[in-house]
């Protein structure tokens, strides 16, 4: 039998303090084009959980709705790619306070609306979702209940406190599969152990945003089920690199030193650039390939393709 591969992307801005960047146009428009087309042409399947949120206090859910709309309507044409509903909180258009982004910290009544709000929001476009991933992965107690009542049977969620799939630190691997709680399906994140460039050992998901192919590929190969995650954000514009990628310091010093600086200035004159070939898009390509390459091992699928 072949490997399940579960290629999913989060579609959204990156907020994190040094590599803040509000660029929607590439985040949320170019960006998940890009990477439709680059998994295209390789024959490959991918998820989009897309954020419908502006996730930054500043921008309205009116402003960042053009850019879905946009996206929504955009991706209509790529039969490879489904899309699901990613829940960051802040400026989403309820009946109650939505400061907060995280999911987790709405209580159960208003998980419920957030998650029928995101399945109405879907349906506008034709599209029923059953699949969803919240923002950080964050979830509350009674996270599956709520998915249920909401009609979702689907989830992908990392889960850091469990023993992670590829353990670099130990350099073991531990299966793990989907599995049903409160009838949703869960499919967990492929979960990697490692020494961080925090020095501290930490649970990561597999991302290569993250880890170069190399280092997790004789793993890979060991799973039965893999599921990676890769941010819109990270394929055109400049932020921090963490983890094994090579130069990470220089690369690093560079960013935050001259790129970081330089798109400040550009920003406040309304110029947003586009990076052409960041590193983690280079990093990106190597999986993609990997994943074709090999589709005699793997298989790429989409969630809705098992009961
Ligand atoms: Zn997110």
């Amino acid at each position: 039998m072949k490997k399940e591969v579960y290629l999913t992307f989060d579609i959204e801005i990156v907020t994190a303090k040094f590599s803040k960047n509000s660029n929607y146009l590439s985040a949320l428009f170019i960006a998940p084009l890009l990477i439709a087309k680059l998994l295209k042409d390789r024959n490959l399947k991918a998820t989009f959980f897309v954020s419908l949120s502006p996730k930054m206090h500043e921008y309205s859910f009116d402003f960042y709705e053009y850019y879905l709309d946009l996206l929504f309507t955009s991706l209509k044409g790529f039969e490879n790619i489904k899309i699901a509903p990613h829940i960051h909180g802040r400026n989403l258009p309820m009946d109650f306070s939505t400061k907060e982004d995280r999911f987790d910290k709405y209580n159960d009544e208003q998980q419920i609306a957030l998650l029928n709000w995101a399945k109405q929001y879907f349906k506008k476009y034709g599209i029923e979702t059953n699949t969803f991933r919240s923002g950080g992965y964050f979830h509350s107690e009674n996270y599956y209940k709520n998915l249920t009542e909401a009609n979702f049977s689907k989830s992908s969620l990392l889960f850091r406190q469990n023993i992670p799939n590829i353990d670099l630190v130990n350099k073991e691997v531990n299966i793990s599969n989907p599995y049903t709680v409160n009838s949703i399906t869960e499919y967990p994140v492929t979960s990697v152990k490692i020494k961080s460039i925090k020095r501290k050992i930490e649970i990561i998901n597999l991302s290569p945003e993250f880890l170069t192919l190399e280092s997790v590929k004789p793993y890979l190969e060991k799973l039965p089920y893999i599921n990676m995650v890769f941010h819109s954000f990270s394929l055109q514009t400049p932020k921090l690199i963490r983890e094994n990628h090579s130069n990470l310091i220089w690369e690093n010093l560079k960013y935050i030193l001259f790129e970081r600086t330089l798109n400040i200035i550009l920003n406040s004159l309304n110029i947003y650039p586009i990076y052409k070939n960041t590193i983690l898009k280079k990093e990106l390509v190597k999986y993609l390939n990997y994943f074709k390459e090999n589709n005699d091992i793997f298989e790429t699928k989409f969630f809705e393709e098992k009961n």
